[in-house]
């Protein structure tokens, strides 16, 4: 089986490497997305392995298709990048890694409230300088507030746990409800309750048609004034100009990103010696109550020897015409 692996980074290679050691799987990494122009890589594999923002659509799947590609591997949870019908049609496998660790992002998302809350990322600077003021700086407790959680899938449920560990009451929306977590004291609500309600808003649902932009003006208003919303999931769960006047009016309190609509161009290169041609994200960026990290909710030890293993697992599946771990999507 001889696998393109696109969007690589060298910690991607390490890992991918060291659990190949044995298996008879060839491996060739590409730094380079997967998109219409780099599908001629492609040539003479089996398969190929993606990740978040490779784009495969159908003009790309077709190109795989008349390359004798028989399977896209993604290293990832979420695939709204991929076009499954199309690959259906095609007869191109798809296959993710949706458990690989909830728990890595539910506490990327933890991270990013106690950050905004407590300040820590302005009280780094302050202290560096010998600047000891805490005016400017006063957070509020966690315990007995009232937190929102959309979407109570895998990261959700566990953001829920720790929530509650916390002591705040949870709210939570999903179409598709968990006894666990209502056994835990956990309320779900319609998705107007918990905007009305919700002092910390956190998104854990996929993008799909019915979540594309969910925080939007119409949302917003919905929402407490001073609301803390994070969004560790996808970008486009939030329409970004509309949060920017949301911060200018105070309707947003706090807001956290580790990911953004339009993060393709932006996330996992190193930019800072370039100008960045994008004015929104520039503007979110200036804000001292918005903290954005780039995409590394996933980025633990745990997740990326778990996301090879069961990159590797899948990969394996197609050479047995089996579906070993039952993560296939198309
Ligand atoms: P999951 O499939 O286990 O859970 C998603 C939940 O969302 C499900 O319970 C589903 O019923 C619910 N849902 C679907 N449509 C909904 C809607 N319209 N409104 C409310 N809930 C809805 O997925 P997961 O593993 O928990 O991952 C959630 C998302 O997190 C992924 O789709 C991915 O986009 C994102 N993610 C981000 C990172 C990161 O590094 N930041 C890493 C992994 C995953």
């Amino acid at each position: 089986m001889r696998v393109a692996v696109f969007s690589c980074k060298p910690y991607d290679i390490r890992t991918l490497t060291n659990q190949a050691k044995g298996l008879e799987v060839e491996l060739s990494f590409f730094e380079s997305k997967l998109c219409e122009e780099t599908t001629s890589l492609v040539q003479g594999y089996d398969a190929v392995s993606c990740f978040v923002n490779d784009v495969i659509n159908s003009k790309v799947l077709y190109q795989l298709s008349e390359q004798g590609i028989k399977a896209v591997v993604l290293r990832c949870a979420g695939y709204n990048n991929v076009d499954l019908d199309c690959a259906k049609n095609l007869g191109i496998e798809v296959y993710h890694v949706p458990d690989y660790s909830p728990t890595s992002v539910a506490e990327h998302a933890l991270a990013l409230i106690m950050t905004l809350n407590r300040k820590t990322h302005r009280a780094y600077h302050r202290v560096k300088e010998g600047n000891f003021a805490l005016e400017g700086l006063l957070g509020f407790n966690l315990q007995g507030k009232t937190v929102g959680c959309i979407g109570t899938g895998r990261i959700g449920q566990a953001f829920c746990r720790i929530m509650n560990g916390f002591g705040c009451q949870v709210l939570c929306y999903d179409i598709e409800p968990n006894q666990e977590l209502m056994d835990l004291g956990c309320e779900y609500t319609d998705l107007d309750t918990l905007f009305a309600n919700s002092q910390i808003i956190s998104l854990h649902c996929p993008l799909n048609a019915s979540t594309h932009h969910l925080i939007n003006q119409q949302t917003l208003e919905k929402m407490r004034d001073g609301v803390m919303l994070i969004n560790t999931s996808r970008g486009a769960l939030v329409h970004a100009q509309d949060a920017i006047q949301g911060l200018y009016s105070g309707k947003i309190g706090y807001l956290g990103l580790d990911v953004y609509e339009y993060e393709g161009s932006l996330f996992f290169e190193d930019m800072s010696s370039d100008i960045i041609q994008d004015s929104v994200f520039q503007l979110l960026l200036t804000f001292p109550n918005v903290v954005v990290t780039g995409h590394q909710g996933y980025f633990t030890e745990e997740a990326l020897a778990h996301i090879a293993q069961t990159t590797l697992e899948n990969i394996t599946s197609l050479e047995e015409h089996k579906d070993r771990t039952g993560y296939r999507l198309a």
